[in-house]
């Protein structure tokens, strides 16, 4: 499956807010947008916003794709999708993804980032329902329950993630047992839950013109 594979900090300068892209080190003093929180580039210091509509609403959409790790045609797909269900098509689409199991494997801290959750999930360290999921972008329901493989319990990254979830917290729409390294979705996250900074009413408007 394609990926990005360019600078994660690149990103978060782009965006001009930190979003969490590399585990411990976002919250250490070696994070790029701490020592150089202006965008990439050649002329990054004297690059001025875009205020144009369209310009804000491409940012935001950008911004929520890559705080989930997506590429366009994925991230798309999902606005699809949120459209055609019930309700805000914005809140279905930030719902829609919080439930993936890489996003529920980081939100639970069984990993310090969502990409490395996707890889942690990708390698098949996951069950949901007592079955093994290889494929991040499975999507959760509420009563699901996601547990670390036995033998998987004592890999280092997990064990880390599981040490240092406590600086972020874990929603409150889930539930973790971590002496059992099993979690449960109690139920699934209203707009209300979803706090990071992200107007996701202008990338539904740019998704409609
Ligand atoms: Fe973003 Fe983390 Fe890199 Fe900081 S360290 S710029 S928060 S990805």
């Amino acid at each position: 499956m394609a990926r990005y594979t360019d600078s994660s900090c690149r990103l978060c300068r782009r965006e001009g807010l930190k979003l969490f892209l590399k585990g411990d080190r976002c919250y250490s003093e070696k994070c790029s947008f701490e020592r150089r929180g202006y965008a990439p580039g050649d002329h990054g210091q004297s690059h001025r916003k875009q205020n144009s509509d369209y310009g804000t609403q491409l940012r935001e959409k950008q911004k929520l794709k890559r705080m989930y790790g997506l590429l366009e045609k994925q991230f798309h797909g999902y606005f699809v999708r949120a459209d055609r269900q019930k309700g805000i098509t914005g809140t279905n689409l930030l719902v829609l993804l919080e439930r993936r199991l890489d996003n529920m494997v980081f939100r639970l801290g069984f990993a310090n980032s969502r990409v490395e959750a996707r890889q942690l999930v990708g390698h098949r360290h996951f069950l949901v329902n007592g079955k093994t999921v290889n494929i991040p972008s499975y999507l959760l329901k509420a009563g699901d329950e996601i547990t670390v493989r036995e033998g998987s319990r004592k890999i280092n990254r997990i064990q880390e993630a599981m040490e240092t979830v406590a600086r972020r917290g874990i929603p409150h729409w889930l539930e973790l047992d971590k002496d059992n390294f099993k979690a449960t979705v109690k139920v699934l996250p209203v707009r209300e839950d979803l706090t990071m900074p992200v107007e996701e009413q202008l990338v539904v408007e740019l998704y409609s013109k």
